[in-house]
């Protein structure tokens, strides 16, 4: 039986672990905390999942929240006009519903599923002796660690990475008490120019169904506060007061809320990252890296999650085609290459929105209030982001579309 050894109990090292152990693989997943200690810690991301990612959990029987989790039903934009009115605001359904489910709920679930599936998991946090030790036992190693430190012995790609610093400062804070949309539940995302982001939809946390606020302020600007916060209630006020100061049709629905418990809140920055797929390890035995390790994108377009478990299951692939071959470097490069192909669209599309948006842009967002047609397109290729590319990404396509849509 080959042995694979996992660095990293996150989105895309359980999905992974599992798929392997459901293939008759012998995995070993190392995590350096507990499902307790997971459960019992802070928020870590937002973690909307669209349905292609979904489908590759249900396709392994581990979704164990469909019916406790609230659905996310539709993708709503809002533009603020510079008086503090709306610009203009429009949203649509998705084909198939999104969802989220507190990574503090899912990720301890999927480790006592892993272990009763017959996994092994052990307590470490992996450094680069450990790494040399499952190396050495193992005949694959993959370093699903997210932004833990031990990503970085992944060289990063200067080629592949647009930028080397943040490019927004992130805010999570999870709430009870939120005003639901009216039509339809949604992500209500709100683009204020100059300033930052700030979306919002259902969810499933440790204490039942919530909303998640996510908050991404352009560095140094007028919404980059949290930084200074020390406490979860202040963290929470000031989530309303960037509210009340930017968006006051989304103040109004949050008017009530508090927070679903004193961990419901994350602040930090990181820069969106592209590294090299392999590292070398002293003894020159390489480590293959997978997900937020090797393509770290910003939370703008929610788009993490969903490419762990699309990173997890082409690598599933990858290794159940190579059959019984060693896994060398060139098998290691190709698998990632394999799931490049579609994560640089990914990375390029999410990058793209963290620009000034140019003004095809704006006129295909301003044209979606009146075309629904357009809304639903933009709505759904959250799912595959790939579509973007046949009208959004290019000014010229996107004017085609636009007369096509609108002739
Ligand atoms: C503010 C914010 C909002 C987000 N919102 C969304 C969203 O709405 N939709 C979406 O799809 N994505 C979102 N994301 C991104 C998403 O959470 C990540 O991309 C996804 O969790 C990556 O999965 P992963 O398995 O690669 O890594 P992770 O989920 O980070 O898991 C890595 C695991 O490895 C463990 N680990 C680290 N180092 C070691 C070590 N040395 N030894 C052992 N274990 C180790 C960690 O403790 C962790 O459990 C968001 C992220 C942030 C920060």
């Amino acid at each position: 039986m080959r042995k694979i050894t996992i660095v990293g109990a996150g989105q895309a090292g359980l999905q992974l672990g599992l798929g392997l152990l459901e293939n008759g693989y012998d995995v070993t997943l190392i995590t350096n905390r507990t499902g307790d200690q997971i459960r019992d810690g802070k928020v870590m991301s937002s973690q909307c999942m669209f349905d292609t990612a979904l489908s590759h959990e249900r396709s392994l029987g581990l979704d164990f929240w469909g019916d406790k989790c609230p659905p996310v039903e539709g993708v709503g934009l809002t533009v603020p006009n510079p008086e503090g009115g709306i610009a203009f605001s429009w949203a649509a359904r998705l084909d198939a519903p999104a969802s989220s489910v507190d990574q503090r709920v899912k990720m301890p679930r999927w480790i006592a599923e892993l272990e009763n599936r017959g996994g092994k998991v052990d307590l470490v946090d992996a450094g680069v002796e450990d790494l040399e030790r499952y190396a050495t036992d193992s005949d694959l190693v993959i370093v699903a660690a997210g932004k833990g430190d031990v990503a970085r012995l992944f060289e990063r790609d200067a080629d592949r990475s647009q930028f080397d610093k943040p490019q927004r400062a992130l805010a999570l804070t999870y709430v009870n008490g939120l005003t639901p949309r009216e039509e339809h539940s949604a992500v209500s995302f709100n683009l204020i120019p100059g300033v930052g982001e700030y979306f919002v939809f259902p969810a499933l946390t440790t204490t039942g169904p919530c909303e998640i606020m996510v908050f991404e302020g352009i560095p140094g600007g007028p919404m980059d506060r949290f930084g200074d916060v020390t406490s979860p209630q202040e963290h929470l006020a000031l989530s309303k007061e960037l509210l009340d100061t930017f968006l006051p049709w989304e103040a109004d629905r949050a008017r009530n809320v508090e927070l679903t418990d004193a961990n419901g809140v994350l602040a930090g920055r990181f820069p969106p990252t592209v590294r090299k797929p392999v590292a070398v390890l002293p003894s020159g035995r390489a480590v293959l890296g997978i997900a937020d390790v090797v393509v770290l994108n910003d939370p703008i377009t929610g788009q993490g999650s969903n490419n762990a478990s699309k990173c997890a299951r082409s690598y599933l692939t990858s290794i159940l085609e190579h059959g019984d071959r060693p896994y060398d470097q060139a098998f290691m490069q190709a698998t990632f290459e394999n799931y490049y192909d579609y994560a640089q669209y990914v990375a390029a599309w999410t990058n793209a929105l963290l620009m000034p948006p140019p003004p095809h842009v704006l006129e295909l967002f301003g044209a979606a209030a009146s075309h629904p047609a357009i809304a639903s397109r933009f709505a759904n290729g959250f799912d595959d982001p790939r579509d973007f590319f046949e009208w959004f990404m290019d000014p010229e396509k996107a004017a085609q579309y636009l007369a096509d849509v609108t002739r």
